[in-house]
């Protein structure tokens, strides 16, 4: 049986409909050996997309407190070289950042041709967390559905692959985290003050979440919901989907001057 990852554009995207602990009846070992082999993939396709550099992918990680952002890209930085990869987190703005546009930060993390981008939260957080927290009044937030998709739009017209995935973690596995960080000195550092007033407000991230996977899943840059309660098996899921969207990229070493080989001496 399968679950699968993603709807429709244009669907309702509800995250009630999907399993956060669905693991496809794999069972770890099975599950890492698979992982290791896509790493392995991908490490040779963000070479190559490295070397074309015409192109360029960005991994968006968006989910709530715990959901296992910093972990998955532990998982890709395993399999890719640090030349072909650039991570950006992205925290509350600073007062130059909200002096901008919500987009003048994400737009200017944009990874150059040749490298693959991965966004701890992103441009999302502008439609979930702000709405959730009522830091801007609800037109302003509503209005950026459609800038979000103008944008992504924009860039994917330039030579640019979203991947955007949504780790898909259950209020039980959430508290669970919560608790080994509360409990353990080597995580509590990654607790702050917001976390447990954002879990109080669980179901307003839940529909604020539903909301924006069904306004910006769009043909050109879709969601995908992966199951993220197993984190071995979210990690299967990322490094699957990543690397089938590179061999579908396809990218190719830049053609060989042949002359070059007459002119070592
Ligand atoms: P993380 O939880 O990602 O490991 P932090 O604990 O520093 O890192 O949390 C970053 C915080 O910044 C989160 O609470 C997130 O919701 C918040 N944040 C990110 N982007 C925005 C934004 N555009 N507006 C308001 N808050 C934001």
């Amino acid at each position: 049986m399968d679950q699968p990852l993603s709807v429709p554009p244009g669907r309702d995207l509800r995250l009630a409909d999907f399993d956060p602990d669905f693991t496809a009846g794999l069972d770890r070992d099975t599950a890492e050996a698979e992982t290791r082999r896509h790493c392995d993939a991908l490490d040779e396709l963000a070479y190559r997309l490295f070397a074309e550099a015409k192109r360029a992918v960005v991994v968006v990680l968006q989910g709530i407190d715990t959901s296992g952002k910093d972990g998955t890209i532990r998982m890709l930085a395993s399999g890719i070289s640090p030349q072909c990869l650039a991570v950006k987190s992205f925290k509350a703005p600073s007062a130059l950042e909200l002096s901008h546009d919500f987009l003048w930060r994400v737009h200017a993390a944009i990874p150059p041709h040749g490298t693959i981008g991965v966004f701890n939260r992103s441009h999302y957080e502008d439609v979930v967390v702000v709405r959730v927290r009522k830091l801007v009044p609800k037109d302003v937030w509503q209005d950026r559905y459609a800038q979000i998709n103008a944008f992504e739009k924009l860039l994917h017209d330039g030579g640019l692959t979203f991947v955007k995935c949504f780790l898909h973690i259950s209020k039980k596995e959430q508290r669970q985290r919560l608790e080994d960080r509360l409990k353990d000195p080597k995580k509590q550092w990654k607790l702050g003050p917001d976390d447990l007033a954002d879990r109080e407000r669980w179901d307003d991230f839940q529909k604020a979440y539903d909301d924006a996977l069904t306004e910006c899943n769009t043909p050109h840059a879709p969601w995908h919901v992966v199951p993220a309660d197993k984190k071995w098996y979210r990690n299967l899921v990322v490094a699957r989907i990543v690397r089938q969207t590179l061999e579908r990229l396809d990218p190719k070493f830049p053609k060989f001057d042949s002359s070059l080989l007459t002119k070592l001496d």
